[in-house]
């Protein structure tokens, strides 16, 4: 069995600033990141009967690719739904896409979805659910099951600060659903431990993500704090997004995600450009992976943005 713990912590000069680098994107080869936190609980459980995992979602999504690899790990058959799938993608496979399909997913539209709860609602599924044999994940690993691996992670971390003698982090990380951030900032605090999350909403407004946390979570004194920003358009190609992922990669030489992490570490960037961070304070980034999504990103971006360089 595959063990995913233990991501190391890289430290780093962050344009000028010393920050810390949880290592998730190490975490194992093919099952890394914040999904693999995410489904650890899948891979550690006896999944007893169940033959086959289904999920849904956007067909480049991490979540999609990760669950993959999880359903050939524990030898299920995996099948997968999604709004579109355009014949240029089918024809040329890339990225996330293309490794799922090599791992054996079935991915199919909602519109062949025979399973109405994901056809018609899928947006309140919040829920594993097994029906039969079957289990069903929601989108993103956006429920409950994901915080046994989360705590995993907090753990990690708390041990980490007794390692090096810290008494106070800050833990930065970019959101989409705020899952990891809030089951993060929840087992922190669950384990006695001080650290405090802060996060951003990389898929819409800060209200959208203080919702989503909400939604998981009706204590408020375990959501994590969440930077100003305005809205963000989830995919939309940014060139100076691009630009500044470049120089990423420059500076700290590691392969950040296109999707999270420019948008995270530019926020980052600001927060601590604007105000004084507490000196005594240490700063630590989680790097979620996401590096398989980026060749249909580099793609992408090549297209739109070669031009402006
Ligand atoms: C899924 C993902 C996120 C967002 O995680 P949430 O728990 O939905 O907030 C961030 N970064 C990467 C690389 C991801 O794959």
């Amino acid at each position: 069995m595959i063990k995913i713990k233990n991501s190391p912590v890289s430290q780093i000069d962050f344009f000028g600033f010393d920050l810390l680098i949880k290592r998730d994107d190490l975490l194992h080869p093919d099952f890394t990141g914040n999904k693999a936190r995410k489904f650890a609980y899948f891979l550690e459980k006896d999944l007893g009967d169940i033959d086959k995992i289904v999920s849904f979602g956007s067909n480049q999504s991490n979540a999609m690719y990760s669950l993959s690899v999880l359903c050939k790990l524990k030898n299920k058959k995996y099948e997968y739904y999604t709004h579109h799938i355009s014949s240029f993608l089918k024809d040329n496979p890339v990225g996330n896409y293309k490794y799922a399909l090599n791992n054996a997913m079935d991915i199919k539209l909602y519109n062949d979805c025979p399973y109405s709860f994901l056809k018609n609602n899928r947006n309140l599924f919040s829920k594993t659910r097994k029906i039969g044999k079957t289990l069903f994940i929601p989108e993103g690993g956006r429920c409950e099951t994901s915080r046994y691996g989360i705590n995993q992670l907090a753990l990690e971390i708390i041990n980490y600060k007794k390692i090096k003698n810290i008494k106070d982090l800050l833990i930065f990380l970019p959101s989409g659903t705020g899952t990891t951030a809030l089951f993060l900032q929840k087992s922190l605090l669950s384990n006695n431990d001080n650290s405090k999350v802060l996060t951003i909403s990389c898929v819409g407004s800060k209200d959208y993500l203080k919702k989503e946390f909400y939604s998981l979570e009706t204590d408020n004194a375990y959501h994590p704090k969440i930077l100003d920003t305005k809205n963000n358009y989830f995919g939309k190609l940014d060139c100076q997004l691009y630009k500044f992922w470049i120089e990423l990669q420059k500076e700290t030489n590691i392969e950040f995600d296109l999707l999270y992490d420019p948008i995270g570490l530019k926020s980052l960037f600001e927060f601590l450009k604007n105000k004084k961070i507490n000196p005594k304070e240490k700063l630590m980034y989680i790097h979620q992976g996401g590096i398989k999504g980026n060749e249909s990103m580099i793609q992408r971006y090549k297209r739109k943005c070669y031009e402006n360089f």
